[in-house]
């Protein structure tokens, strides 16, 4: 099926290690906290610049073993995904949109100079890693089985430079719903003192590296009694958190309008989710929609005007998140919320939209079934 030249993983070669020190498994899936449980298996596929991608192999999630001079370990040479399988009401298990997750998961790889792989061969061994820990997918609406593939230069120098070896592994998490009880808008600190990505910069891609520095300006931010951060670049709104931000509002026109700031100058990540709301409100044509940037001060002057309609974060974790508030400059600005919803009329319905169509109740190609 898959030619064995350099950069291709042979999904025909994969070795499969059944554990035989299973995982003592959850037993309440309401207590399940994100990320602190893993199935049973992981994926491995080692690659070296002389042979390309060697056996791919699932076994029992083990700790790794990498030279401390690893360059992941001192340059942050590794990138990652976040994707999650959901198990339907008849049982069956179902991906959204791996290609997205497998695209975005090549272009980071290229960016730091990581090895290129066959997208399509990626997605069959997550496939089998599902069907393998299909029991650790918790069932109902909201619960998922978090995939982590990650890619990491495993090259023993310390050289800064092109790593001439890696690993490819995929971790797996159970988790259950962002919002157990029912959505809860979120107060937002758009603050100008931090920036996570800028213009030519590394922000479009799923890099390790972008996170770690905006753990300090989070809890900063959880300090003053907010929680989440509202990323700036010179005044202009990027992303919020590790989401993608949405304005639903009334533009200058008088015109409904739905917009999200543009990619395209390396500060916005492409979201699988954020991409997913643009083509679901294209297709219901209700409302005008916009990739456009804004500055904060835009926003707020809009809010003050009583033009926002809504507010929200988009991302695979919690597919939306609403925004009650955001504090600029010292002052907050009250973004409406309906208090029986928990959020705004348009969230609700892209919730809604994208849950049926993650668990199989809408049928859409975007849900790949196992
Ligand atoms: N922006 C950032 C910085 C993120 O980390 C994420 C999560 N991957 C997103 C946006 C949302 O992306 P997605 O919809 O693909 O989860």
């Amino acid at each position: 099926q898959y030619s064995t030249s350099k950069n291709i993983i042979n999904v025909n070669e994969l070795i499969v290690e059944k554990t035989k020190t299973p995982f003592q498994k959850y037993t309440d899936k309401t207590k399940l906290v994100f990320g602190k449980q893993f199935s049973d298996h992981m994926i491995e596929v080692p690659w070296t610049k002389e042979e390309g991608w060697g056996t791919p192999k699932i076994s029992g999630y083990h700790n790794l073993s990498i030279p401390p001079s690893a360059s992941v370990l001192h340059y942050a040479l590794e990138c990652f995904e976040g994707m999650k399988a959901y198990k339907d009401s008849n049982g069956k298990i179902r991906l959204f949109r791996p290609d997205q997750n497998m695209n975005r998961f090549l272009n980071s790889a290229k960016r730091i100079c990581l090895p290129e792989f066959n997208k399509e061969a990626v997605v069959e061994l997550i496939k089998k890693l599902c069907i393998m820990d299909k029991d650790w997918i918790p069932e109902g609406k909201g619960y998922s089985l978090y995939l982590r593939p990650t890619l990491i230069a495993t090259q023993n120098s310390l050289g800064v430079g092109a790593s001439n070896s890696a690993l490819m592994f995929v971790i797996a998490s159970p988790v259950g719903p962002y919002y157990p009880e029912g959505f809860k808008p979120v107060k937002l600190i758009a603050d100008d003192q931090y920036v996570r990505a800028w213009a030519g910069g590394s922000g479009a891609f799923k890099l390790g590296s972008n996170y770690a520095p905006t753990i300090f300006p989070q809890l900063e931010a959880a300090k003053k009694g907010y929680s989440q951060v509202l990323w700036l670049l010179n005044d202009y709104v990027t992303e919020v958190g590790t989401m993608n931000m949405f304005v639903y509002w009334k533009n200058a026109q008088g015109e409904k309008e739905l917009i999200t700031p543009p990619l395209g100058d390396g500060t916005i990540l492409p979201g699988v989710t954020r991409d997913s709301i643009l083509k679901l409100a294209q297709k219901w044509g209700e409302f005008k929609i916009t990739e456009k940037n804004f500055t904060m001060t835009e926003l707020a002057k809009a809010i003050k005007e009583g033009r926002v309609l809504e507010a929200f974060g988009a991302g695979t974790a919690a597919i939306v998140s609403p925004i009650e508030s955001i504090s600029y400059k010292g002052e907050n600005y009250n973004i409406p919320i309906d208090t029986s919803l928990g959020c705004g009329p348009l969230t609700k319905k892209i919730s809604e939209s994208i849950m049926s169509i993650q668990y199989g109740e809408t049928d859409s190609d975007w849900s790949v079934v196992i």
